[in-house]
């Protein structure tokens, strides 16, 4: 693992080349294979120093140009595009620094970053792709990964079959000769389902088929979904991995078999490159940052999505909460299976639109808005919002009702928000 990681992630970078590192016995510094073997929360905190100025933070390459000498101009016309730094669409030495650490933090051989969780997605699977192949997808994944293969892949002839992908079987009904792709989420929106990762796995790979996961509303505090023989990860590092609200960027992390070793710079030169969706340095930075903070704010996260969740479930006015964690949740002995926790998001039904949406207006410390995975507690009404485009024929085959309230919990304190929800709660 160690020798592609080195190459991808400090052939071009002279900023944190850790191979250098790695010959150097002074304390103070953890030696790469070390570092693999670390605890996901000693990864998640730890990178090498810089290696010029020895700071301890990464610094930012704010970018877009870098300079050519001689050796480096014969370098890009002998074709060893990856061992410089050229231009900012091409890549920055902020953006590989935030590639090294979600390797290693995935469990992974290698990561793409990009500009946004949807250009992970569709850079990996155009990377991927040709037109006349197919792909397996779960019914129930965020709408714009739903409509992307549902309307514009189908542009270029490559065909969607949408399955419940908690049924093994009508996943294998599925798989066709043409088959290139199972498509799922490791927690899906909003009625949180579960994927079971190996039985899936198995299956696809029994037919040569690669299986990409999107891991968003997990993330890799969660679960690490390369560790049960997914081939891709696609992650929205906008979420939990910022954890601010701050921030919009995307990640495609691998270890695969299946795959050439250097997939990921393949699909760097062919196609993110070409489409332009590069992950801007900031944005690098910022991202680099929340991953050091990101097992100590899941952690509490998901506890009080635990205690909100076990909160509702008793409430008079709530018909339905949907919570891995919850024994009443279908995919629960699943959950606890791959997750050491269950995560920071759940669902709760208050029966109409209407009523949905008098809850989600009248909360004053958690905030009605979009997105998810930040420090405050954000909620939004899956049927009208995130999912609004869908036919309604569509959203109910996601088994997405009109009165769920869909909630990502933050850090304020649990019973803070509890008493939150009750007021808005009793005004319906
Ligand atoms: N995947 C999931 C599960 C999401 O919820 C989202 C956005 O909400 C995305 C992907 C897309 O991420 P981004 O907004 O960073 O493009």
């Amino acid at each position: 693992m160690f020798g592609r990681l080195l190459r991808t992630a400090c052939g071009r970078n002279a900023v944190s080349c850790e191979a250098a590192q790695h010959d150097n016995n002074k304390g103070g510094r953890v030696k790469a294979d070390k570092r693999a073997k670390l605890s996901f929360d000693s990864k998640a905190v730890y990178y090498p120093p810089d290696a010029a100025s020895k700071s301890i933070n990464a610094p930012m390459f704010l970018a877009s140009s870098f300079q050519y000498d001689a050796d480096i101009y014969q370098q890009v016309v002998d074709g060893e595009r990856k061992a410089v730094n050229i231009y900012g669409r091409c890549g920055n030495p902020t953006e590989y620094q935030f590639e090294e650490q979600m390797t290693f933090i995935e469990d992974g051989d290698a990561c793409l970053a990009t500009a946004s969780g949807m250009a992970a997605i569709s850079v990996a699977l155009f990377g991927l792709l040709k037109s006349g192949d197919h792909i397996v997808c779960d019914w129930t994944t965020y709408s714009s990964t739903h409509e992307m293969l549902d309307h514009r892949l189908t542009d270029y002839d490559i065909q969607t079959t949408f399955v419940d992908t908690a049924d093994i079987d009508s996943v294998r009904a599925a798989i066709r000769d043409n088959t290139k792709v199972l498509y799922f989420e490791t927690i899906a929106n909003p009625s949180m389902k579960v994927a079971a990762m190996t039985p899936l796995v198995d299956l696809a790979h029994e037919r040569d088929i690669i299986v990409i996961c999107d891991n968003t509303f997990a993330s890799p505090a969660v679960c690490r979904p390369l560790e049960y023989g997914v081939d891709l990860v696609v992650e929205s590092a906008s979420k939990f991995i910022g954890g601010h609200n701050d921030v919009i960027g995307g990640a495609i992390t691998m270890r695969s078999d299946r795959l050439p070793g250097d997939f990921l710079e393949q699909i760097r030169w062919n196609t993110m490159v070409k489409w332009g969706s590069p992950l801007a340095p900031f944005n690098a930075w910022l991202l680099l940052r929340g991953i050091q903070t990101l097992a100590v704010r899941v952690d509490r996260q998901c506890q009080t999505a635990m205690k909100l969740a076990e909160h509702f479930e008793g409430h008079a006015k709530v018909s339905q909460v949907w919570y891995p964690g919850l024994a009443s949740h279908a995919q629960h002995e699943i959950a606890r299976e791959q997750m050491p926790s269950f995560g920071a998001m759940l669902t709760f039904d208050v029966g109409d639109a209407e009523a949905a949406l008098r809850v989600v207006d009248s909360l004053e410390l958690a905030c009605f808005a979009a997105s998810l995975g930040g420090v405050r507690t954000t909620t939004q009404i899956p049927a009208t919002m995130a999912f609004l485009d869908i036919p309604e024929e569509e959203r109910s085959q996601m088994g997405i009702a009109e009165g769920m309230v869909r909630v990502s919990t933050g850090l304020e304190d649990a019973d803070d928000l509890i008493a939150d929800f009750d007021a808005a709660l009793a005004r319906i």
